[in-house]
Parts: structure tokens; C-alpha cells; sequence
């Protein structure tokens, strides 16, 4: 059995995220307080997400969640974030990414999204790709642009033409936000756009990110049952383990219309001391899965140990030929 984080982020460095990123959180925690200032809780926050380890404390999280292999998505968010730019360059955070995949080889796979507002993104990108070998597009965020623009079109005809997969935000909520406030079509982020996109270009081999949730869950299936190329990514349901009754009955929906083999297990794991070791929730979230077969009839549900396998590892394992595990 293989185990497969196909949704993680890995932050290299406090410089890589711009402090206006961060400012409204930072404003949050600060109101807390009476004597709490922002400035005094931002560089807590930045440090807190970045690995500084060129990998190191984000391999050892995998290694005690079991975690054989996790995707990497590097995302140029700083267009829509109000535009401040990080510290580092993004084009210079993908040069280091490519140092630590080539360090961590079989174990970290590095996929890049780059804002196709930026002046030759679609340079940047093929760079990416072609030179440092990166695997996937992704997380593609479409805020402020549709996915139907006509600015992105040519980084999807790449993807199509060259069997490259791309993975999109599909939440209400955008970056920090989990829950946005508007779940209708307009939302530029509704399952409605992916479906149209999907169809568009149906060699394109599309993850929905987050699979909706929640709000959207059941458009997503909808959208994968008519779209073949369309897979589901679980990413940030972990949140719903409270909830198990309620979440392995959604689980069981989406098995039984889109099938296990286009399920994939996914975190939206973020690297850093915040949510690395102790603090993180990743060890739980493959035990749900691992324990599924005898945890669902609980609840009135079956899960069969070949489906958890695939949902785990086993179908990236199949799509992106990736290598066995070595033994530990
Ligand atoms: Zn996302």
C-alpha cells in the first residue's frame, strides 16, 4: 500500500509570502488583545508557515502520518492578494522548489501555477515544467479572471497538448477563507466553471481541489459524473472528522457515482512549525482512511480495503506512474 498527498503546500522561507498576505490574520489576532499589535504578530505567523528546513520538517510530518509521497503545489497568489509582492520573487521560490524536489526525489513532486496576469507567464511556466521538472498546474485560483478567459487559455492548451494535470480551487472561500460568502454561480470558484472548462478540453486531466467544500459537494459530483477527466480531491474535509456520520455518508455518495478510482486522498497540508509535528492533523486524517473499512459500518456504510488503497495512494500511484516506496 502507498500512501499519496496529492494537495500540500510547502513554503520555503518567511520571504516568500508577502506581509499583506498575512496582514488582515495578523489584525485578527492582535484585536485579541488590548497591549497585541500586528506588527508584532505577523513575523509569528510567517515563521510559522515556513519550512526553513529545505524540506526536512514537512518529510519528517509525512513520516510520522505515514505519508510515502506528497504533491507540492507552489501558487502565485500574490496577484490577487492585493498585489504585494513577497520578499522572494516567486520565480525565484520555483528555483528553489526545484532543489527540493531534486533533493527529495520519489518522496516530494513539485506542481506550479502561474498567475497568467503576470507579464510571460506562460514563460515562467514552461520553464517550470520543461527545465525544472515540475509534474502538474496547480493550485490554479481563478479570482479576478474566469476560467474561461481568454488570458489563461494558452497555459490549459499547454496542459492539454502536453498530458500535463492541473488542479483547481473549487471552495466558496479563497486562500485563509474557507467558507466565502457568496455560493452562487457567480462565485468564479463554483463547480459550474470546471465542468464547462472540463468539457472544453476533455484530454485535460483536471483535479477539483477541495471537491466544493462543503457547500458544493454535490455540484462536484454532478460535474464529475458528467466529465470524465474530472477527479475528486478531499482535501480539507479532514475539517469534517468531528462530524463522521455526516462525512462518510458524503464519502459513500461520491463513491457510488464517480467511483473510487477517481478519489483522491489529499490534506492541503502546510509546512512549518504551525502545522508540522504536534500540531498537525495529518496522522488522523490517514488513520480515517486506513480504518475505513471498519469505522463505516458504524454508520451504516461499506468500504472495501481495495477502495481505501486506491483512494490513499493507489490511484496516483496508477495515473502518475509513480515508483513504490522503499522499504522502511
Ligand atoms: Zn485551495
Amino acid at each position: 500500500m502507498i500512501v499519496v498527498d496529492r494537495h500540500a503546500h510547502l513554503i520555503g522561507k518567511p520571504q516568500w509570502i508577502s506581509e499583506a498576505a498575512y496582514m488582515p490574520l495578523a489584525q485578527i489576532w492582535a484585536a485579541k488583545e488590548p497591549d497585541r499589535k500586528p506588527e508584532m504578530i505577523l513575523p509569528k505567523l510567517l515563521n510559522g508557515i515556513a519550512d526553513g528546513t529545505g524540506g526536512k520538517m514537512f518529510l519528517d510530518n509525512m513520516d510520522a502520518a505515514g505519508v510515502d509521497i506528497s504533491f507540492l503545489l507552489a501558487s502565485d497568489v500574490w496577484i490577487r492578494n492585493n498585489g504585494q509582492e513577497p520578499p522572494i520573487p516567486f520565480e525565484k521560490q520555483l528555483e528553489e522548489l526545484a532543489e527540493v524536489q531534486q533533493a527529495h526525489k520519489d518522496r516530494l513532486y513539485v506542481w506550479v501555477y502561474v498567475d497568467p496576469r503576470r507579464p510571460k507567464a506562460l514563460e515562467l511556466f514552461s520553464r517550470a515544467i520543461d527545465e525544472y521538472g515540475f509534474k502538474g498546474c496547480g493550485e490554479i485560483s481563478a479570482e479576478g479572471f474566469r476560467l474561461d478567459d481568454d488570458l489563461i487559455q494558452p497555459m490549459f492548451k499547454k496542459c492539454a497538448d502536453s498530458g500535463i494535470p492541473i488542479d483547481i480551487h473549487i471552495r466558496s472561500g479563497m486562500g485563509l477563507t474557507t467558507f466565502g460568502s457568496d455560493v452562487s454561480i457567480n462565485n468564479a470558484s463554483h463547480p459550474e466553471h470546471v465542468k464547462k472548462l472540463a468539457k472544453r478540453y476533455p484530454e485535460l486531466k483536471i483535479f477539483i481541489a477541495h471537491s466544493g467544500y462543503s457547500s458544493w459537494w454535490q455540484a462536484v459530483i454532478q460535474t464529475a459524473l458528467e466529465c470524465p477527466n474530472c477527479y475528486l480531491d478531499l482535501s480539507d474535509w479532514n475539517y469534517d472528522l468531528p462530524n463522521m456520520a455526516e462525512f462518510v455518508a458524503k464519502l459513500a455518495a461520491m463513491r457510488d457515482s464517480v467511483g473510487a478510482e477517481r478519489i483522491f486522498f489529499s490534506s492541503d497540508q502546510i509546512s512549518g512549525p504551525r502545522f508540522c509535528g504536534e500540531k498537525s492533523t495529518l496522522p488522523q486524517w490517514v488513520n480515517f482512511f486506513k480504518t475505513l473499512p471498519e469505522q463505516a459500518p458504524n454508520y451504516g456504510y461499506h468500504f472495501t480495503r481495495k477502495e481505501v488503497d486506491l483512494i490513499l495512494g493507489g490511484n496516483a500511484q496508477r495515473l502518475f506512474k509513480l515508483p513504490s516506496p522503499a522499504k522502511k
